[in-house]
């Protein structure tokens, strides 16, 4: 078997690139060294992803190396940060060439997508588990926190809901779905995208109050920005984005995977109304489609209603069942 040593060297050491210009020193060493611009925050996210909890046994390794980097960058993109570096925790059942070639291949493409450099990390044998921790910075004062959203302001998704949730759902033959959905959803499942730009844009220029990137479903975590804030909510269910292969399935599936899916890292975000024209150009400068879904209200609580404005009664019970 190849040596620890001899791996981290072949699959996660690279030639010196820096094109953040603020690492300083990178793998190799006890410690990597990060210079982050004069007067910026850092901001530090770490999540883990374990086989068969977050990824199935077998799963392919070039979009596992991209997820595993994905949902770090998007917690970075939750918060307005600009994206420097990360480390990797590594814990291997063996040394497999192929499966470490396609897993480093994966992440780095998305590393170099967002100028983020791989600066160290620990490598170990044991059941395969993924822990990455992301370095990133923003200006102070400007970081999208869970606890800034305010009575009447607006709620806005990115990008679409439920396609992640429906690939699981056909996995578990919940729900039948055709190759070109199955297609559609598993790519949102598998290679989610971060939405690091747009998320850059609302921070650096102001325009949202509190965010956060939806991992588990959209009721859930706008909850958490509903508690930190001290707020209630009502949200238009109908206007919720669904995505390409949600959007054609019945209504009470759109509703479900939409409002409680999972796995989106799309961002929840909040503003002053005023600053709608600007948050849409936000959208179209960072090439991500944003919705307006609702509104911010100073009665705790959220509540759910159609098109009209008439309150949605869903089986919220239903829900624990496909939410697991
Ligand atoms: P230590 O003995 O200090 O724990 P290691 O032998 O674990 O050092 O790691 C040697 C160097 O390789 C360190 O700079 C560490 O950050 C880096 N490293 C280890 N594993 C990884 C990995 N999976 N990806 C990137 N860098 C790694
Ligand atoms: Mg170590």
């Amino acid at each position: 078997m190849i040596s620890e040593f001899d791996l981290i060297k072949q699959y996660f050491t690279r030639s010196r690139r820096d094109v953040s210009g603020r690492i300083v020193l990178g793998v190799g060493d006890d410690c990597a060294l990060l210079a982050p611009t004069p007067g910026m925050q850092m901001a530090v996210s770490t999540d883990m992803l374990v086989e068969d909890r977050h990824f199935f046994a077998g799963a392919d390794p070039r979009k596992l190396g991209h997820k595993c980097l994905a949902v770090n960058l998007s917690d970075l993109a939750a918060m307005g940060a600009r994206p420097l570096a990360f480390t990797l925790a590594l814990s291997l059942p063996q040394a497999d060439a192929a499966w470490l070639d396609g897993f480093s291949a994966g992440m780095f493409a998305l590393a170099d997508e967002h100028g983020c450099e791989l600066i160290g990390g620990d490598t170990t044998r044991g059941p395969l588990n993924i822990c990455i921790t992301v370095f990133g910075e923003i200006e102070p004062g400007h970081a999208l926190r869970r606890d800034a959203a305010r009575d009447g302001d607006d709620i806005w998704i990115s990008g679409t809901l439920g396609d992640a949730r429906l690939a699981l759902a056909g996995y578990r033959n919940e729900a039948w779905l055709d190759a070109a959905s199955h297609e559609l959803a598993a790519a949102r499942m598998h290679t989610p995208t971060p939405r690091v730009a747009l998320g850059r844009l609302l921070a650096a220029q102001q325009l949202a109050r509190a965010a956060l990137d939806i991992s588990d479903g959209l009721i859930g975590d706008l909850g958490h920005i509903l508690a930190a804030s001290r707020v209630g909510a009502t949200l238009d269910v109908d206007a919720l984005p669904a995505g390409a292969a949600l959007a054609r399935e019945e209504l009470e599936l759109r509703h479900r995977f939409t409002l409680a899916g999972g796995d989106d890292y799309e961002l929840c975000f909040t503003a002053a109304p005023e600053q709608r024209a600007a948050i849409e150009a936000a959208g179209r400068e960072s090439g991500t489609p944003v919705t307006r879904v609702g509104r911010i209200e100073a009665a705790p609580g959220l509540r759910l209603v159609d098109a009209h404005g008439a309150p949605l009664d869903l089986a919220l019970r239903g829900w624990d069942h496909f939410q697991q």
